[in-house]
């Protein structure tokens, strides 16, 4: 079996802690994002708080999900099917270099050496633009915080705000250094840097005949595809272009319009705390005289199939990316996205990522939370990220338990259970233990532990050890032993 690819591969060997520990020293990226998680968090609430029946609503998503989840394979030969009836040409793709084979492929026949997309985490996951830019085609991002990500040659740190870490003056000085065509006195109102960003994408949609997409959601009974947006650069990619290419995950598949429909409440209100959408952009094979002549829909496991054999870590493939979870997380307010080292940030990627790459390959991530459960309450379609975070918990102690060379954790708690096994050794322990916290602490409490210990003392100090055990005092008091 490949292993999964996930766009990113940005962790170094200290994985998520240590990327944390970096972001965390830069104060300019913890303003920005806690300006914009505070801004979005109270248009969601507000929103939401509109609805009596948010919960039912809520109940409802989870449910079609499960439900389509359970009969994944049928929904998927269904929509197959109704795609290739009208008009459109299917692909499976099992992983990242399959898929980007495919759609390197499909570009390349067109003749074009350019394509404009449409904001995807699919190609993101895959590292499509990569791959296209390794056969010499150009891949030109139309999401305008995936442009400004794209043009300031960085990744994106938010599953819906790519750029949320940039600031407007940040932006200004991109696009001042990288588009040649923006007026001098180009300031950073947010108006005139969304006029430029504009004049330069035009010029992209009129001239390039391909395009890439995702899909937000897939209708099996029609073959019908779905993109939601709010600045309708989207929709110009999906309608203006000769060729349309979707990369969509498997997990996308709805049975029916009317389980569309309960998503369609749910996605806008829980990611950008608006009532509707501004675009919803819905495509169906080709039309004749009508929009792209060609449609190609890429379906990619990349990892899928095993998140769903899974019984507890499957209810991740309920999510609809809205991203509700990382404005609510007080971890990824404080590091933002780039550090958890996946195109999933937050704590949707704490447990899709780990789960997809295999945990032996993100072992840092699924410890990436406080376990607060807030991501649990925003979650529209009730993914329970607590439970599915413990779980892969012990899932990563299990894979540390079976390595070869053992960790230093484990050694220490191999340690801990020989001393807790026998009454005289844990006496002994707690003596030599005395006598070292004797030398370590003050005023009853230890403000820093040596060695690899004093990561615990970092943030908080260890009381002191008392200056007998129970088992002593028992004896004083009870057994008369002085
Ligand atoms: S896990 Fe839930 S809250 Fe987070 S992005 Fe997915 S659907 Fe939204």
């Amino acid at each position: 079996m490949s292993r999964t690819f996930l766009g990113l591969p940005r962790h170094g060997d200290g994985g998520f802690p240590a990327a944390a520990h970096e972001a965390l020293a830069d104060s300019q990226l913890r303003r920005n994002l806690h300006k914009a998680t505070t801004t979005i968090r109270a248009k969601r609430s507000a929103v939401v708080g509109e609805l009596p029946d948010w919960e039912a609503l809520r109940d409802a998503g989870a449910a079609i999900k499960e439900r389509t989840l359970r009969h994944l394979d049928v929904h998927l030969e269904r929509l197959e099917q109704a795609v290739t009836e009208r008009g459109g040409t299917v692909h499976w793709a099992r992983d990242a270099a399959e898929a980007g084979r495919i759609v390197g492929d499909l570009v390349a026949r067109t003749g074009s050496r350019e394509v404009v997309k449409v904001k995807s985490m699919a190609t993101e996951e895959i590292g499509l633009n990569d791959s296209l830019a390794e056969r010499g085609i150009s891949a030109y991002e139309t999401d305008l915080a995936e442009l400004i990500v794209q043009l300031g040659h960085d990744t994106p740190s938010h599953i819906l705000v790519p750029a949320i870490h940039k600031n407007r003056s940040e932006i200004l000085e991109i696009f001042r250094r990288e588009m040649p065509s923006v007026p001098a006195d180009l300031t950073d109102d947010p108006r005139a840097l969304a006029m430029a960003a504009r004049q330069h994408l035009r010029e992209k949609f009129l001239s390039t005949r391909v395009a890439v997409s995702g899909a937000n959601f897939a209708v099996a009974d029609t073959g019908t595809l779905a993109v939601v947006e709010s600045e309708g650069n989207g929709r110009m990619c999906l309608t203006l272009p000769d060729t349309l290419i979707s990369v969509v995950g498997i997990e996308k598949v709805v049975p029916s319009w009317e389980d569309l429909e309960v998503f369609l409440q749910l996605l806008p209100r829980s990611s950008t705390g608006e009532r509707m959408n501004p675009y919803t952009s819905l495509w169906t094979g080709v039309t004749p005289g009508d929009g792209p002549q060609e449609f190609h829909l890429v379906l990619l496991d990349n990892g899928r199939t095993r998140v769903l054999a899974d019984t507890v870590g499957r209810q991740a493939l309920n999510c609809i990316r809205c991203s509700a979870c990382l404005n609510v997380c007080p971890v990824y307010e404080r590091t933002g996205g780039h550090a958890y080292g996946s195109v999933y940030p937050g704590p949707i990627g704490a447990i899709l990522t780990p789960q997809l790459i295999g945990v032996e390959n993100a072992p840092t991530l699924p410890y990436a939370s406080s376990l607060c459960g807030a991501c649990y309450d925003v979650c529209p379609v009730k993914i329970n990220i607590p439970e599915v975070l413990v779980h892969l918990r012990g899932q990563v102690v299990e894979h540390k338990r079976s390595a070869r060379t053992p960790s230093p954790e484990g050694v220490a708690m191999a340690g801990l259970a020989w001393v807790l096994a026998d009454p005289a050794r844990l006496e002994r322990a707690q003596r030599l233990g005395r006598r070292g916290a004797g030398l370590l602490g003050r005023d009853g409490r230890i403000a820093r532990l040596p060695g690899p210990l004093g990561g615990w003392t970092d943030s908080r100090d260890v009381p002191a050890m008392p200056p007998e055990s129970f088992r002593e005092w028992w004896r004083r008091e009870r057994l008369g032993d002085a």
